[in-house]
């Protein structure tokens, strides 16, 4: 969307640390977790005289916190702004925010893949924008709006063609959608990879539907499918009512391991999404979870605390009812990183939380369980490729698990661990913000 009179450097802090290049204008886009550092280079910037814009999904929810560290904000989809925003700056007269609206998705140019690091071991590419679900944690709806756009099949694969990797992972929050016009999209793109002989191997992020329809499954399969991430957030009823998780609410608890099934007999894996902390959750939603994570052949399992993004409807109600705890802006944005209890909760105290993650959370990834994982995917998908896909992504999620803050307090692998290796410090960290209690014993029997 940049004019050619304009150079273009991309700077990605996901390779490196920042060295801040020579610029006449800076844009700087962030996630609500990473945004203190987005206004540390913002910052840094303006201190040197060089205006800052700024966007995403964060200032978009904030525009007057991100105010204060930019010259400009520019609020939701800003493709249609941005040749505007570039002749402001030209003019010296930025505007304070900049209102984007949904952008039809059918002529916007490719990226510029040139910019890009060449290191990334996954292309990614974007088909569509929205969703029509508008669940309470999720701040989709607020910054795409509920209408689902998609782009047009042929120009999606236009794009894909020029992708040098061949490891694909499409952004899309849902790449199939919703509706039999939604099937019918996705078996025409996942045909066409075949027909143009993109040779991909690819993972996504779509609902239970996903395994609906035989047809969608067998093309992507043959698309080179390997991974889907489905949002099944809890195995409770409540608490899916209580997030407004109406499809899965629909769909029925009881059918997310026939789901899981189907996209194994045709050598897809699932990663499941589970949220802990709704305000409907009880004590034992530690156990039921294992449970079904041990009996449906999930292949990945991503579990976070329920956080209240800006922006979402569960942040306001949290706010409107004076439950929050972690409110000193733009500060505590660092602890809305999905691994922290940020408010006052209601079916399971903060500390049996931190306590109940950790049970499940060693269960998963003490070495046998975990290396039984990895076989039964195998088994079960008869997929190499999605074997080692599944293994590598539960590697790195259990990488993650060992470095939240619940991890040294209250998990026994970090005892057993630290016992093995007498010549580390065995000095205990300091349990997580809002926990109480002795750390060591786990409040969930096994
Ligand atoms: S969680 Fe998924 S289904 Fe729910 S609103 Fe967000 S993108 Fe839509």
């Amino acid at each position: 969307m940049t004019p050619p009179n304009w150079t273009v450097t991309l700077v990605d802090e996901n390779i490196a640390p920042a060295v801040l290049p020579e610029a006449d204008l800076v844009g700087i886009t962030s996630f609500t977790s990473t945004i203190n550092r987005a206004y540390e280079l913002a910052s840094a910037y303006r201190d040197r005289e060089v205006p800052v814009v700024m966007g995403g999904i964060h200032p978009t929810m904030v525009p007057e916190e991100a105010r204060q560290f930019a010259d400009s904000v520019v609020r939701g989809e800003a493709e249609a702004l941005w040749p505007q925003v570039l002749q402001d700056a030209e003019r010296g007269c930025l505007k304070p925010i900049y209102e984007g609206r949904p952008e039809r998705l059918c002529d916007l140019p490719h990226p510029r893949r040139d910019l890009f690091d060449p290191g990334y071991a996954w292309g990614t590419l974007q088909t569509s924008r929205g969703c029509p679900m508008d669940c309470h944690f999720c701040s989709v709806t607020a910054f795409n709006g509920r209408r689902f756009r998609q782009r047009p099949v042929a120009d999606v694969l236009d794009e894909l063609a020029t992708i040098p990797q061949q490891n694909i992972f499409f952004v899309d929050d849902n790449l199939l959608g919703y509706g039999r016009q939604a099937e019918a999209r996705a078996i025409e793109l996942f045909r066409g990879m075949v027909e143009r002989g993109l040779r991909k191997r690819f993972a996504c992020q779509t609902s239970l539907n996903f395994a609906d329809n035989p047809q969608v499954l067998e093309w992507a399969q043959k698309a080179g499918c390997k991974m889907v991430f489905v949002g099944l957030e809890s195995v409770s009823e409540g608490s899916l009512e209580s997030m407004g998780k109406s499809y899965n609410l629909k769909k029925g608890t009881d059918q997310y391991a026939a789901c899981i099934r189907r996209c194994h007999a045709h050598g897809i894996g699932v990663i499941g999404a589970l949220i802990f902390g709704s305000d409907e959750d009880d004590p034992g939603i530690f156990k039921r979870t294992l449970r079904f994570i041990r009996t449906s052949g999930l292949d990945v399992i991503q579990i976070t605390f329920a956080t209240p993004l800006p922006g979402t409807r569960f942040f306001e109600r949290l706010q409107r009812e004076g439950r929050l705890t972690h409110t000193d802006f733009p500060e505590d944005w660092k602890a809305y990183s999905f691994s922290r209890i940020l408010f006052r909760t209601r079916g399971v105290s903060v500390e049996d939380l931190y306590r109940g993650m950790v049970y499940v959370k060693d269960h998963l990834y003490t070495p046998i369980p975990f290396v039984r994982r990895a076989l039964r995917t195998l088994l079960e998908t008869r997929d190499l490729a999605t074997a080692a896909m599944a293994y590598k992504l539960n590697k790195g999620y259990r990488r993650g698990y060992r470095e939240t803050t619940y991890f040294q307090p209250y998990s026994s692998m970090h005892r057993k661990a630290s016992v093995r290796q007498p010549a580390q410090s065995l000095q205990r960290c300091a349990a997580p913000e809002g926990a109480q209690g002795s750390p060591g014993e786990c409040a969930v029997d096994d």
